[in-house]
This record gives C-alpha cells, sequence and structure tokens, in this order.
C-alpha cells in the first residue's frame, strides 16, 4: 500500500511530518533520483546538500531479516533514524521497536503501533520517562542496576523487566558496554533484588555493540544469557524473552557478514533455547534496516590546494555537510568514506590526498581523520556518499546555523 499516513498519526512529538513521498519513474532508481535533484538545483544555481531517502529498501532489509532469522522478531532501534516515514513503514511491516527515551515511546505510539510491540530498551532511564510508559501501557523495559529496579518499583511496578547484561564488545565500531550491561557475576543478586521488590523480570538482553566485527560474540552473549535464564527461575521469575539487541550490519556488500551472524545465532539459539521451550527472541537491528536506505549528496563550497615538501600537492575541500550536520559518527568508523565524484574527466584522473571538512568555523568539523584520495575538484562540484542511513540525520545539528540537510523520501511506483 501507498504509505500516505494521515498527519494524525504524528503523535505527540510529531511537527515534523515530512511532504509525501516523491514516486520514483517507472525504471528510475534512488541514485538516479540523485543525479535528477543534482540537476536541477545546478540549474537552479543553488548547491544545498540534501539525501534521498530509498524507502523500498525497508521492505527487502526487512525480508532478508526474516529469511535469516526467522524466528526472530525485530524492533526496530528507533534511534538510529527516526524519521517518520522510516517508522510508518516499519510500523506497517510489522516490525516492534525499540525505544530509548519518552520522545521516541510517544512518536512511535503516535503511528497507531500497540505497547505490546515496544521495548523501552535504554537500561539508565529518567523517572518521567518510566512515567510516561506506564501511562501508555509499554511494559517491557530493560535494567542492569538496582538503582533502576527502585525507580520501576515506585514508578511502573506493572512492567516486564529485561535483564541487559554485558557483552563482548571489543571487535565492535561502536561499543556500549562501559556505559550498560550487567557483568553475569552481578546478575543473580540483580533478580533476587527485583524478587524482593515485587517486579517480574521475563528475560534478558545484551548488545554486542554496533556494527559488530565478529559473529561469535553473539554466540557468547546466548550462552550467558542462558546463565541468566538459569539464575532467574530460580528465584521464581519466569524468564521468557530473549533479546540479542543490535549491532548487525547495514552497509551495502555486508550481507555475507551478516549471514554468518545469523548462522552463529540460529545454531545457539538451538542449542540453548531450542524451540518448544516457549522463549520469544526479539532483536534491536539499527544500522540493519536504516544505513542502505539513504544516499546524500554534498557541494564544495570551497577549497584550499597546498605543496608539500617533494612537491606534491594536497588538496583541502569544504563540504556544505560536516561533523556538525548529518555526518558527525564518520570521524568514529574505522575507515574513511569515500564519496562518489559527480564528474566527468577526459581521461583516468590524477589522485591527490585529500582533507574533507564540513561548512563550520570549528577546525575539527572533518569527515575523516585519514586523508582520502580524490581528483582534483572544483568549488561546486559534487560529491555522493552512499550508505548514510544509520546515525546521520538523527544526530545532525543546526551548529553554526547550518540547517539540519534536506530529505527527499522515495518509493517505486510500485507502491503508488
Ligand atoms: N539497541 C540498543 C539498546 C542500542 O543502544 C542500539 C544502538 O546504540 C541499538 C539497539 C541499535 O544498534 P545497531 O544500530 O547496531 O543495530
Amino acid at each position: 500500500t501507498h504509505p500516505g499516513g494521515p498527519r494524525e498519526q504524528l503523535g505527540a512529538t510529531g511537527s515534523l511530518w515530512p511532504s509525501e513521498p516523491i514516486i520514483l519513474g517507472p525504471k528510475e532508481s534512488a541514485r538516479q533520483l540523485v543525479l535528477r535533484k543534482i540537476q536541477e538545483l545546478t540549474i537552479a544555481g543553488r548547491q544545498d546538500p540534501f539525501m534521498v531517502a530509498d524507502l523500498d529498501v525497508l521492505a527487502s532489509r526487512h525480508q532478508t531479516f526474516l529469511q535469516a532469522l526467522p524466528q526472530v522478531q525485530p524492533f526496530y532501534a528507533v534511534k538510529c533514524n527516526s524519521s517518520p516515514w522510516v517508522l510508518f513503514i516499519l510500523a506497517a511491516l510489522g516490525t516492534g521497536f525499540d525505544c530509548a527515551s519518552q520522545g521516541e515511546l510517544e512518536q512511535v505510539l503516535g503511528l497507531g503501533v500497540a505497547p505490546s510491540r515496544i521495548i523501552f530498551a535504554n537500561p539508565c532511564k529518567a523517572i518521567s520517562h518510566i512515567q510516561n510508559a506506564a501511562r501508555h501501557g509499554v511494559q517491557l523495559l530493560t535494567f542492569d542496576s538496582e538503582e533502576e529496579l527502585a525507580k520501576v518499583a515506585q514508578h511502573h511496578p506493572g512492567a516486564r523487566l529485561v535483564l541487559r547484561i554485558e557483552a563482548r564488545d571489543s571487535q565492535s565500531t561502536f561499543p556500549l558496554n562501559a556505559k550498560f550491561g550487567a557483568q553475569l557475576e552481578s546478575c543473580a543478586h540483580l533478580l533476587q533484588a527485583a524478587r524482593e521488590l515485587g517486579l517480574a523480570v521475563v528475560g534478558a538482553s545484551f548488545h554486542v555493540g554496533s556494527d559488530c566485527q565478529t559473529p561469535q560474540s553473539y554466540r557468547q552473549a546466548i550462552a550467558d544469557c542462558h546463565r541468566v535464564f538459569e539464575m532467574g527461575r530460580r528465584v521464581g521469575h519466569c524468564m521468557s524473552l530473549l533479546d540479542l539487541g543490535g549491532g548487525f550490519p547495514g552497509t551495502e556488500g555486508s550481507e555475507a557478514k551478516f549471514e554468518e551472524m545469523a548462522t552463529v545465532i540460529n545454531a545457539a539459539r538451538a542449542q540453548y533455547f531450542p524451540e518448544g521451550t516457549g522463549v520469544q527472541v526479539i532483536a534491536e537491528p539499527g544500522r540493519f534496516y536504516a544505513e542502505s536506505v539513504c544516499t546524500a549528496a554534498v557541494n564544495i563550497i570551497a577549497k584550499k590546494a597546498s605543496l608539500e615538501p617533494g612537491d606534491h600537492r594536497k588538496m583541502a575541500y569544504y563540504l556544505n555537510e560536516g561533523y556538525y550536520g548529518a555526518f558527525r559518527i564518520f570521524l568514529r568508523e574505522p575507515v574513511p568514506r569515500i564519496p562518489i565524484v559527480v564528474k566527468e574527466f577526459p581521461s583516468e584522473p590524477r589522485l591527490f590526498p585529500c582533507t574533507l571538512y564540513g561548512p563550520t568555523c570549528d577546525a575539527s568539523d572533518k569527515l575523516s581523520l585519514k586523508e582520502v584520495q580524490l581528483p582534483e575538484l572544483d568549488v561546486g562540484d559534487w560529491l555522493i556518499f552512499p550508505d548514510v542511513g544509520a546515525y546521520k540525520t538523527s544526530m545532525s545539528s543546526t551548529f553554526n546555523g547550518f540547517p539540519i540537510i534536506t530529505v527527499y523520501n522515495a518509493v517505486g511506483p510500485q507502491l503508488r
């Protein structure tokens, strides 16, 4: 169905419902739409950066996820990309949602999603946000400390709690353990403390770190959750929910790694939580769904060439989108992104070491710490960055007065 969601579905936070998606031409790809938009802007004498969100990608990612992990229900991590259209389509596809705050809860509930399809998966929540979850009937809440249990006992005693445990994440691009996850040795105590407070713990969760590089991390964490289930049952909790968190890769070309993760997860699930034991398995994928949805086009607004010793030329290109805009997370990625250059060269161009800066007056506003190799470019040239749907617009700011990047949502003609 065409996702022409009525505006009332926005919910309490949503005054930002973007316009209806662009319908792609019969043979037009999202990449071609990017080029068309560049052309239109150029004709109009404009250079504004923009993104195209190919919303059809969501359905194919969903299908890939369910095919590889048929026993796992995805609860999409809203923080990754909270665009109303992304959430609307995922809700229509039937995913659940992992929310981190009252704002995200209200955005998802506002789309008509049942509270039973939501997990409030932030182990350290503000009291008012816990109260809000209780008011809206959102019952699944994660925790990893005794202090959080005390807050939940007072403000949401009917919650169904999920104990988040530490997972091996040292090989992930974005480790999370330093901040969240109870150590296995403290779980028995936490489960007992919950019992004494009259709280129901229904399961265990973990996060192997975002953009996980080691599929075996899931195996270890699932085995650890099995131990937590045993501990919980020993003190009288009805343990029935295993939450695998996120960490799945999202860029094009990462299919093999995802398949490998799925194989590890399916085998570990069969070993530790075999079918027929009544355990529901969910996951909280974010970048897996969102990363390949968006492509960004940015413009070179300034340039400096310098001559290094030995007559080596170096370039600095200043782009109109950077660290304080949609590309904040680039600096934490181990490998610099190499953009596609939208320019024709008469022959194979010579490449130069280049630094890509964002537009603000902060010297640390750059896209990577390492230089990238690019041809000589000019002010006004366009660069394209694919795979920018995860943790980009949701982390943007208007620092230095640069507006949040415009996103053109697009769907194929079959969705009309
Ligand atoms: N769940 C939780 C609790 C998270 O903190 C995150 C990301 O930070 C995710 C899920 C999504 O992770 P990913 O984008 O790696 O799938």
